[in-house]
Formats: C-alpha cells, sequence, structure tokens
C-alpha cells in the first residue's frame, strides 16, 4: 500500500533510503539540512520541501535519519507537536538508548505511535535496500513499521518495547568492535611468529577464532577479497562511527549499572585510533596502530 512519508535526514544513510522507499511506490517528502543532499534525493524521486515540519504535515509515517540523539529530540519535538494523532514515527539514527526512549515518550504524551529502529548494513546496504533493521517499540507500532522497514531492508527484528532497537544495535556492534580488536591482535601476533596470513585464516575461519570480523571482513588482504583491507582501507564502516557506538555501549553500560571491561577497552583504542586522524579509515584499519604500522 503506497504510504505519503516524511523522511528527515537526507544523508549518506537516509539518501538511498528514501530512495528505496520512491522505488517501492510511496511518496516521500524530504528534507536536510544540507543543499547537495537535497538535490540527491530530488533526483531520486523524493519532493522536497523547506523544512522539518513541512516534510511531517500530511505524512502518514515520519521518518528520521540524522547523526545523534539531541537531532533526533529537537526534531522530534517540533514534529510530535505538528502532526494529527495516530501518526507513525521512525527513527533510524543510532542513538543512546536514553534519547530513544525521550523520543517514544514525546510521540506517546501526542498519541502517536513511534518505533526506534536503528540498522546495520552500511551504506551499501542502504543503497541496496537489503539493511538489518532492530526495532523497539509496541506491537501496533511496529505493524504499522514493519512494511516499510522491508521495503529498505532485507532482515527487520522487533527487539521489545521503547529502546530495545538501539540496546541491540549498541550489544551488537560491541560485540564486533572487541572481536576486530581480537581479529587484528591474532593476525599481528601471527606476523611476528612468521605465520602467513592464509595459513592463519585458513585454521582459524573453521576453527573456534571463526567470527564475522575474521570471515566477512578479514583486516588484512588476501584471505576475503571483499574486505576494506583489500581497498586501502577505505570503508566500509568507518572508525569514528565504530568509535560513536562504542561510547553509546559505555554509556548505556554505565547507565544500567552493567560491567563490561572489554567494550570499554574497545571504545579507548578506538578513540586513540581517531585521535591519532585515522577515525575516516575503515574500522578494521585498526590492525596497522596494533601492530605499531599506522601511519603506512
Ligand atoms: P550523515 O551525516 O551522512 O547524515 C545525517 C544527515 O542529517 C545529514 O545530511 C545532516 O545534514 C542531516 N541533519 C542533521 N540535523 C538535521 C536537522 N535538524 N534537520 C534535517 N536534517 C538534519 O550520516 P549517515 O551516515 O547517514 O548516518 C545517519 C545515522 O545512521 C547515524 O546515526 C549513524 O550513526 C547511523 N548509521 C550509519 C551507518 C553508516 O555506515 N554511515 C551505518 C549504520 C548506522
Amino acid at each position: 500500500m503506497a504510504r505519503t512519508i516524511g523522511f528527515i535526514g537526507l544523508g549518506n544513510m537516509g539518501g538511498p533510503m528514501a530512495a528505496n522507499l520512491v522505488k517501492t511506490g510511496h511518496r516521500v517528502r524530504g528534507f536536510d539540512l544540507v543543499p547537495a543532499s537535497l538535490d540527491l534525493a530530488r533526483e531520486a524521486g523524493v519532493t522536497v520541501v523547506g523544512s522539518a515540519l513541512e516534510a511531517a504535515q500530511g505524512a502518514e509515517v515520519v521518518i528520521t535519519m540524522l547523526p545523534a540523539g539531541r537531532h533526533v529530540i529537537e526534531v522530534w519535538t517540533q514534529i510530535a507537536e505538528a502532526v494529527p494523532e495516530g501518526t507513525l514515527l521512525i527513527d533510524s539514527s543510532t542513538v543512546d538508548v536514553e534519547s530513544a526512549r525521550k523520543a517514544h515518550a514525546l510521540a506517546k504524551a501526542r498519541s502517536c505511535l513511534s518505533v526506534d529502529a536503528p540498522v546495520s548494513g552500511g551504506t551499501g546496504g542502504a543503497k541496496a535496500g537489503t539493511l538489518t533493521f532492530m526495532a523497539g517499540g509496541e506491537e501496533a507500532a511496529f505493524a504499522g513499521a514493519e512494511p516499510l522497514l522491508k521495503a529498505m531492508g532485507k532482515n527487520v527484528f522487533h527487539c521489545g518495547q521503547a529502546g530495545a532497537g538501539q540496546a541491540a544495535k549498541i550489544c551488537n556492534n560491541m560485540i564486533l568492535g572487541i572481536s576486530m580488536i581480537g581479529v587484528c591482535e591474532a593476525f599481528a601476533l601471527g606476523e611476528k611468529l612468521g605465520l602467513s596470513h592464509e595459513a592463519l585464516y585458513d585454521v582459524a575461519s573453521v576453527s573456534s577464532g571463526q567470527c564475522w570480523s575474521l570471515t566477512s571482513y578479514c583486516p588484512v588482504p588476501g584471505p576475503v577479497p571483499a574486505s576494506p583491507a583489500n581497498n586501502g582501507y577505505k570503508p566500509g564502516f568507518a572508525a569514528a562511527l565504530m568509535l560513536k557506538d562504542l561510547r553509546l555501549a559505555q554509556a548505556a553500560a554505565l547507565a544500567a549499572g552493567a560491567s563490561t571491561p572489554l567494550g570499554a577497552e574497545a571504545a579507548q583504542i578506538y578513540g586513540l585510533f581517531d585521535g591519532l586522524g585515522h577515525g575516516g579509515e575503515d574500522f578494521s584499519a585498526i590492525i596497522r596502530m596494533l601492530r605499531g604500522t599506522e601511519g603506512q
């Protein structure tokens, strides 16, 4: 069923996601602060409007894809005031769990339905329409969101109530950050021991060291031809975004009283890498810092 959707935040992720909604027959009214993003969206068939409020007016569903929690709260505060009761608000940005819950509360106070639905799959997945969505919110809100999420992604999970999508996202990415550092340390140690990359990969990829960071995203060139290591560590998934997610996980751990010592260490290590000026590189490039060749 074609729906009228307001889409706010048409950046690297939001732009192609909005384009996929247009491709599946929906009417999309889009807004971003950056004129170049608006031009690309227009080319993709989005009706470009002059403000977030205008994008939301007349829309049955409003989707936000913004940098961080404060942007989401700012935009949701404006639009929740302006849209009719029953409008469905979906936030797909990666934000802290507390902001996600605050956004749900803003929606509820205006009798709107709401879903937090962050994604994994990166810009490639956004373009291809193969993102994974992790959603939190009430059943009725999720039921309304699901067909739209499926138009932009391949796997859609309802993880629980308000904030559960963000919780799933940061827990998953904490595993990813920690496991990538583990795989990098193993290759760096193997190199010092005279072990070839191929030999370590062949053994570990079918042994108990097997994990996604190794077999889908190998941080050394060769064993997994599509991994960013074969392409000068061009992202992929930028180290700065990994750092953002690890810090969100730490904020959540602190607030919830959870002990996550390796998550904390991973956040420190990625913070150092980012501080050395490598935030724009793929997150697997951390191997260069761990083996002491980060400038090369
Ligand atoms: P981006 O910076 O390319 O896009 C964000 C857009 O929001 C920008 O175009 C910006 O102009 C716009 N914006 C900011 N404030 C606004 C406002 N008040 N009104 C309208 N537009 C506004 O970032 P992105 O890579 O598209 O990421 C978006 C979100 O998705 C982030 O939370 C990020 O952590 C998450 N994410 C990104 C990736 C990735 O690989 N890029 C992967 C998974 C999740």
